[in-house]
């Protein structure tokens, strides 16, 4: 699995139980999000809204929920349950 800075940032993210916007924002209420997170995804916007399109596992905002619908393709990781969301809000 690639693991470069921004797919580590983003997993603590998702950790943090933060959710990552279509738009590459964090939406986190109440959550205390750490600096360097933040600035990593603002640095990195376009990298993130790629993996939001391809519905990544690294942008997926309910892991637990989600997780059986993970799978390998097309050299990456990707989450199913999201590809489906993502069609209904689109
Ligand atoms: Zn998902």
């Amino acid at each position: 699995m690639q693991h470069n800075a921004l797919d580590q940032a983003l997993r603590d993210l998702q950790n943090l139980h933060a959710i990552i916007l279509a738009t590459g924002d964090i939406w986190a209420p109440g959550v205390p999000v750490p600096g360097h997170l933040t600035a990593q995804l603002r640095q990195n916007k376009r990298a993130v809204r790629s993996r939001i399109a391809q519905s990544s596992i690294y942008v997926c905002p309910a892991p637990d929920l989600h997780r059986r619908s993970w799978s390998y393709r097309g050299g990456q990781y990707w989450c199913a349950d999201c590809a489906r969301l993502q069609k209904h809000v689109s």
